[in-house]
């Protein structure tokens, strides 16, 4: 590509707009520009990153034999409806409707599509496992669209949906888009940490989001300094955690789907006895409700005052309830915290048969309320709560722990049947009876990745692409298009470089060095070739490699084999 003929209009004055490194870059680098609030055109270099991203994406998922399909975002209200998220999804979602006064949205997900896609033609267990992906455009009419494509309201996503036939099935579909999505991410170049999640409006029980870490993250984690752990931060404000003696690290929900009894999953979340606070907890709809902590006393205290809120819980309390998709159950009266120690709430799915249904007080004059299991309510799906505090250190190998911020890049969820019950999507299985499909779905925000490495990767100058997923991974720089040695030099080398890429960008245009030093530092190219005085009296340049600034000087007839 020449410079020349490039669509790539750079400011020369930060945006105000901008906060963050990436929206600026982005802007500043002429690779996107805002049409309306959250709504972007990429221009080509903005382009070329997201098209890299898809490529690895497909790469890694072709592999696990999944296959790319493509649905419309356009989706009729009925099928919505029909799963009953038409009314709950909010005003997150557009609504639009057509000259007949039929309804309709912009996809903000797909789960209802695919699921009355494949419901009358995906038929016999003998077709399953079946995973089928999209790269498309979503839409979310974000509350607050900001940060460029970091939270905007038309953005490309992954999305990736599994049917099996079974929860173990469903177990190893979950699986395999974990690892593929850990490849992508790693891939892309991106520091990120999994960390167990919420389910959110999606729904299921089982999620890992995918965190790139970040100063400019939404999300707070906890990090280990030692090895690749990672939880969830409580960030209400005020947090009533930070009020106790040792302030609250991290809340970590882990799951250990195969246990039936408290004392599996002792074992299973391999916790301490003397550590544990036993808790009665359903799974209504996906969340996680505590409706009692039972056990030592002053322990209870600390559980109750941190993790269950109620009806005379504080309103900070309440919030830090609704961020973990907590709904009090159980109330209590608070005592003092005491935090010093990593407590474990785990679900005790015996208790849960005592107080179901219950609605009253109890002889200490607690509260509780009725509660129902949801339809398919299986015992400690949801399991355990670890508070981790700074004196604990790493739950996995005792190192300090340290405060860190994510950005949300990717998220897997193993759904199960919520939306082939709702939808009624079954298959015939072996002995012939239908059942429903055991989902399972998985989305990467693709252009949120692009901005996510640019969060992580930039100087005061401008950007510092990871190669995979860069526009172009190098530039040749003649400084001076009026000095023929330098332009001649400079073609030759672009001719030989291009041959066999479409990765070399050569800046033919008649600027001043400097335009063009600027330009090259705040579009990222990974490596700079640069032609100048030297090419001239001791036939060498300059080959510099962006991310590190190291330079090495090589005579022009080996800088071919150099950059390749
Ligand atoms: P967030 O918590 O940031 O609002 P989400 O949990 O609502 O994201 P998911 O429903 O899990 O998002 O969608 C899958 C992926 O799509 C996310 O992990 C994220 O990378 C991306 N994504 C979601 N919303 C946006 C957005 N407004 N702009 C860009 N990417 C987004
Ligand atoms: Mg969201
Ligand atoms: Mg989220
Ligand atoms: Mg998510």
């Amino acid at each position: 590509m020449l410079a020349s003929k490039l669509y790539c209009p750079t400011l020369r004055d930060d945006p105000a707009e901008a906060e963050v490194a990436s929206h600026k870059y982005m802007l500043k680098a002429g690779m996107i520009r805002k049409n309306a609030s959250g709504f972007y055109s990429f221009l080509p270099l903005a382009r070329r990153g997201v098209l890299k991203i898809e490529k690895i994406i497909r790469e890694e998922m072709d592999k696990t034999g999944a296959q790319e399909i493509m649905m419309p975002i356009v989706q009729p209200a009925e099928i919505w409806q029909e799963s009953g998220r038409w009314d709950v999804y909010g005003k997150e979602m557009f609504k639009l409707a057509d000259r007949h006064g039929n309804e309709y949205c912009l996809a903000p997900t797909h789960e209802e599509l695919i699921t009355t896609l494949v419901r009358n033609e995906l038929r016999s267990y003998k077709q399953l496992p079946v995973n089928l992906y999209q790269i498309q455009n979503k839409y979310r009419d974000e509350i607050r669209p900001r940060f460029g494509l970091m939270r905007s309201r038309e953005f490309v996503m992954q999305d990736s949906y599994s049917f099996d036939t079974d929860q173990e099935g469903l177990e190893k579909s979950y699986q395999a888009m974990y690892e593929a999505y850990s490849r992508i991410f790693t891939r892309c170049g991106l520091q990120y940490r999994t960390v167990l999640a919420d389910s959110g409006q999606i729904g299921g029980k089982h999620s890992h989001e995918f965190m790139a870490l970040a100063a400019s993250g939404e999300a707070d984690i906890v990090t280990c300094t030692q090895c690749a752990y990672a939880a969830d931060v409580e960030q209400a404000t005020p947090n009533p955690l930070q009020a106790a003696a040792e302030p609250l690290q991290a809340i970590e929900k882990f799951a250990t789907p195969h246990c039936s009894t408290i004392e599996d999953l002792v074992q299973a979340a391999g916790v301490p006895a003397e550590k544990t606070i036993k808790a009665v907890a359903l799974d209504i709809d996906g969340k996680l409700v505590l409706c009692m902590v039972r056990g030592d006393h002053e322990v209870n205290e600390v559980a109750v005052q941190h993790v269950v809120g109620g009806h005379d819980a504080t309103p900070a309390s309440a919030e830090l309830l609704q961020k973990y998709g907590l709904v009090p159950g159980y109330m209590s009266p608070l005592g003092a915290a005491k935090a010093s120690e990593q407590f474990h709430i785990l679900v005790d799915p015996t208790a849960m048969q005592i107080y179901n249904g219950v609605t009253g007080a109890n002889e200490e004059g607690f509260h509780y309320r009725h509660v129902t299991p949801s339809r398919d309510f299986t015992g400690v799906q949801v399991a355990a709560i670890r508070l981790i505090t700074a004196a604990d250190g790493c739950p996995e190998c005792g190192a300090p722990v340290q405060l860190t911020r994510g950005i949300e890049v990717g998220q897997v969820f193993q759904l199960g049947t919520k939306y082939s019950e709702a939808l009624q999507a079954s298959f015939l299985d072996k002995d012939g009876k239908a059942k429903p499909f055991v989902m399972g779905c998985y989305g990467i925000g693709v252009t949120r990745t692009m901005a996510a490495a640019i969060e992580q990767y930039h100087d005061e100058r401008g950007i510092l692409w990871p190669v995979a997923i860069a526009p172009y991974e190098a530039v040749i720089l003649p400084l001076n298009m009026k000095d023929e040695v330098m332009v001649t030099t400079a073609r030759e080398l672009y001719t030989q470089l291009s041959a066999d890429s479409s990765e070399i960008v050569l800046d033919d245009r008649p600027e001043r060095a400097g335009v063009k030093f600027n330009d090259a530092d705040l579009i990222g190219y990974p490596v700079q070739i640069v032609v100048g005085k030297d090419t001239k009296t001791k036939g060498t340049v300059e080959i510099k490699v962006r991310r590190t600034g190291v330079k090495e000087v090589v005579p022009v007839h080996t800088a071919v084999g150099r950059v390749q």
